[in-house]
């Protein structure tokens, strides 16, 4: 469930049940004081209301010993100056948090007080001023708030007198302040109660994806990569959790990728330690000689020459190699695209490799199948790079005392295809997928004294992909292999005017 469904949940929950769980208490709790005040005062019809207006259960306290004292008066009103019989109603009016008041010609005759009623006792209504209908009684409260019931009389020997019945309002009654008591302590536990099992529906909901967010976080802090985490779930921090582990899947592609990255590079300084030590000790070997006066006839000082230059021309070309590589690694060749004419341009380069291959005994034949006018885009610089390079391996890699070299060119639709084949030793079938790798080299060529750099095709095929062309290989082990590389002809788009 989504935090935020969860939330809007929650924030009902918490309004609605302890609405309705305070209500039940309300009718609970005032069902059993309403009953337990019927019982303890002998009041019926005892209501919410009731409860709520102090007053009306003030009146109804003392209803019944009023009522009971109106009988008396109306038989014989002189019973009222008997103070044993006073007494009595007196301490029955106690339990109702009453008392009982005797005026008689306007002086106090009986007190059931034990407090001073001086200032109550200048209130009451005088005689014949209780003038209300109905037997509720009325409220006095000025100085003293109390609730008084009253009776007038006229006694045996014509004097006039009142019967007081004062309850004071002040105190309330155990019922209903227990009522309230509990009523509160039903709130403040339904409100306790009602949070906690929201907070724990809460993080439950959450806690579980937590605990495994922080130990993945813990885990990559500590730099190990090689764990799941796997959260299932629809809320906010389960859709983080699946981000989180796509950006360690990430993390981990990138350093598997960084290590093998510096693998590579390791083995490339190697590689390269290796073959431009190789010249150098030769040079510096020959160099000895005609220092130590070996090569002492001209043939042999021309023939030590000549090797040294040839070396020295073997580290330039591996030098140039990897300051290319570099270049392409970080994407700063500068191209510099023209149009070019097929026919004229690899009739030059032919030409120049030629003289070349000729040199090395290896005989070069040449098909061009295009038409005269066909053109490509494309950096002759970068292109002639690729030939140089995918030839330079043919005689690098041929094993055949006689080598041949065949270069054609065709016209496959779109674009134009090279291919160059050789006679050379090829290359197994399980290597041919891996040739334009980066620092691949097979197992064969890293043996031999020839194997090169390893970087030679993937130049090439960085060219020809900027070129929008596309390049692969086809070989036989023992063979010869035929090196295919397509680019796209120049076609002039016709404007209409
Ligand atoms: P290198 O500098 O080692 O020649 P390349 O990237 O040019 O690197 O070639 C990669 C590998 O492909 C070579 O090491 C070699 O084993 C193989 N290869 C490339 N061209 C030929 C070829 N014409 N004949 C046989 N093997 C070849």
């Amino acid at each position: 469930m989504r935090l935020k469904t969860r939330l809007t949940i929650a924030f009902f929950i918490i309004i609605l049940v302890p609405v309705l769980m305070a209500g039940l208490a309300f009718v609970g709790f005032g069902n059993y004081q309403m009953r337990s005040i019927e019982e303890s005062y002998d009041i019926d019809e005892v209501t919410y209301e009731t409860l709520s207006n102090s007053l009306q259960i003030v009146s109804k306290f003392t209803q019944s010993i009023f009522e009971e004292m109106r009988g008396d008066a109306n038989g014989n009103a002189d019973v009222f100056l008997d103070t044993e019989y006073l007494a009595g109603l007196n301490d029955r009016l106690r339990e109702r948090y009453s008392y009982l008041i005797v005026r008689r010609e306007g002086v106090l005759y009986y007190s059931g007080s034990n407090g001073n009623i001086t200032k109550l006792f200048r209130e009451l209504p005088g005689y014949g001023d209780y003038t209300q209908a109905s037997d509720s009684g009325m409220y006095i409260g000025r100085d003293v708030k109390s609730f008084v019931k009253q009776i007038d009389l006229r006694f045996s020997d014509g004097s006039q007198g009142s019967v007081f019945i004062i309850t004071g309002v002040d105190a309330m009654m155990p019922q209903v302040k227990s009522f309230v008591r509990d009523m509160l302590v039903a709130i403040v536990f339904i409100l306790i109660l009602t949070a906690l099992l929201l907070m724990a529906w809460i993080y439950g909901g959450i806690n579980a994806p937590l605990k495994k967010l922080k130990a993945a976080t813990q885990n990559i802090k500590d730099g190990n990569l090689d764990f799941v985490l796997d959260v299932e779930g629809e809320d906010e921090i389960s859709e983080l959790c699946r981000d989180f582990e796509e950006m360690r899947q990430r993390l981990k592609e990138t350093s598997v990728q960084k290590v093998e990255y510096d693998k590579e590079n390791k083995e490339l300084i190697s590689n390269i330690s290796h073959d431009l030590k190789t010249p150098i000790t030769a040079v510096k070997g020959y160099v000895e000689g005609i220092m130590d006066g070996v090569a002492n006839t001209p043939e042999k000082m021309d023939k030590y020459i000549r090797t040294i230059y040839n070396k020295a021309n073997e580290m330039d070309r591996l030098i140039n190699e990897l300051t290319f590589y570099s270049k392409i690694d970080t994407n700063r060749i500068p191209y510099t695209f023209s149009k070019i004419n097929v026919i004229d341009y690899f009739g030059d380069c032919v030409e120049d490799l030629g003289v070349e291959l000729e040199a090395e005994g290896i005989e070069l034949s040449y098909f061009n199948y295009v038409d005269k006018d066909v053109q490509v885009i494309a950096d002759a610089e970068q292109i002639s790079r690729v030939i140089s390079n995918i030839i330079g391996n043919s005689v690098k890699y041929l094993d055949k005392p006689k080598g041949y070299i065949s270069i054609r060119v065709k016209d496959v639709g779109d674009f134009i295809q090279i291919e160059i084949e050789d006679n050379g030793k090829g290359i197994a079938a399980k290597d041919l997928p891996m040739i334009f790798d980066r620092f691949y080299r097979t197992d064969a060529s890293r043996n031999s004294s020839q194997g090169g750099s390893g970087i030679g095709l993937s130049i090439v095929k960085k060219i020809i992909d900027d070129h929008g062309g596309k390049i692969w290989a086809s070989s036989k082990l023992g063979a010869g292999t035929i090196m295919f590389f397509v680019l796209r002809k120049y076609q002039e788009v016709p404007v209409n005017e």
